[in-house]
């Protein structure tokens, strides 16, 4: 093994070798054969791990998270519009800015850091044009219930928009099953790729909110502008609206075949469940306020009494580097480590983890019996 240390942040992060390789060729052109072939194979796998309808659209454009963020908002919202958002912290917080960039009346429902707020809560703000939500916020590792979120969308005639950036390909969602107009992500997380990919599709009923805008997205996100690529593409054919990023489309191909959903989640959750295990057995606790907003992907874990982001340097002379806390104001009480993607099916990855972190908090005096996080997490 390399002396590289191991990235386990909230993305980017480890990647297989396959989808290094699939990179890491002098960049194709976008009208090369290999590009269309690997551009149509990933929008049938986006169907196939957003388990969304065969008529809905897939999008894959250059850019990071934040970017299929803007192409969302701007694609179903126009100005005056009422809107919801559901805010479990930081990135719920962006999406609701964006919204408010563009014209829309928004309606923000929010829960004390660590918490989501109840659904009779966001029930009250009921009705809306969409209701916006972030399916697990990276700031604070809380996954919100999706499935319920949506139905109560669907239940008043709303649209509903999940930020899936830190939770596509990893946690549980139903796309079509659960009547879900856009789910959107980014490259560099769960998916397992380098960043530089923007990825959401929509519904038809999405498409369709696009198609009633009587003022028309910014240019460079605009479902119109890139529907005609998208679908050529999948039909094998070259197009063109803005260059592709190349290299990452044959990374995409691979990536997205490498596992079904269904072993994916499975993945997901063996090893979130795994890492709650370790944590408990080093006496440390976590910033979702309940076991079932903790997301899978990711944990946030508190410094216990004494310790501070010191303990992060710690970890990293060990090898592995994980991310500091981002929710405003409580930055300086937590650390977050990624679990997503490649990791999840390289156990010594999470080990070599859980043992870095355990040997840092040993260092820096905190109380835990040696090897009890490798032990729980076995
Ligand atoms: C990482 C992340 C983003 C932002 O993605 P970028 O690629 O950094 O723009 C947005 N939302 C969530 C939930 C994220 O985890």
């Amino acid at each position: 093994m390399s002396s590289r240390p191991l990235l386990m942040i909230p993305g980017p992060i480890e990647i297989s070798p396959a989808v290094q390789a699939a990179f890491s060729v002098a960049p194709p052109g976008h009208l090369s054969a290999a590009v269309i072939e690997a551009f149509g194979r990933s929008i049938e796998l986006m169907r196939e791990l957003w388990q969304a309808a065969p008529s809905s659209q897939p999008f894959v454009v250059a850019g990071s998270g934040t970017l299929a963020m803007d192409m969302a908002v701007q694609n179903v919202v126009e100005p005056g519009e009422r809107v919801v958002v559901v805010d479990t912290g930081y990135f719920s917080a962006r999406m609701a800015e964006m919204l408010r960039r563009r014209g829309a009346d928004v309606a923000v429902v929010a829960a004390p850091p660590g918490d989501a707020p109840a659904l009779a809560d966001v029930e009250a703000q009921m009705p809306c044009k969409a209701l916006f939500s972030t399916h697990v916020d990276t700031s604070t590792g809380v996954r919100v219930d999706a499935h319920a979120l949506a139905a109560l969308a669907r239940r008043h005639g709303a649209l509903s928009v999940f930020d899936g950036v830190c939770a596509a390909a990893a946690e549980r969602f139903e796309m079509a099953a659960w009547d879900v107009d856009v789910y959107l992500t980014a490259s560099q997380k769960a998916i397992g790729l380098p960043p530089g990919l923007a990825l959401c599709v929509a519904s038809e009923r999405a498409l369709a909110a696009r198609d009633a805008l009587r003022t028309p997205p910014m240019l460079s996100v605009d479902f119109h502008a890139w529907r005609p690529v998208m679908q050529a593409y999948e039909a094998r054919k070259p197009s063109y609206f803005a260059t592709p990023a190349t290299n990452l489309i044959l990374a995409l191909a691979v990536a997205l075949a490498e596992h079904d959903i269904a072993e994916r989640v499975e993945a997901h959750q063996r090893t979130g469940e795994a890492m709650r295990a370790a944590w408990r057995a080093l006496g440390l606790s976590l910033l979702p306020v309940r076991p079932e907003l903790c997301a899978n992907t990711m944990s946030a874990v508190c410094y216990p009494a004494g310790l501070d982001s010191a303990l992060i340097g710690r970890i990293k002379a060990r090898g592995v580097i994980v991310a500091g806390g981002l929710y405003p104001g409580l930055q300086a009480t937590y650390f977050r480590v990624g679990h997503m993607g490649y990791a999840t099916t390289r156990s010594e990855m999470i080990e070599r983890t859980v043992q870095a972190i355990e040997d840092a908090l040993i260092d820096a005096g905190h109380a835990c019996d040696r090897g009890a996080g490798v032990a729980a997490l076995r």
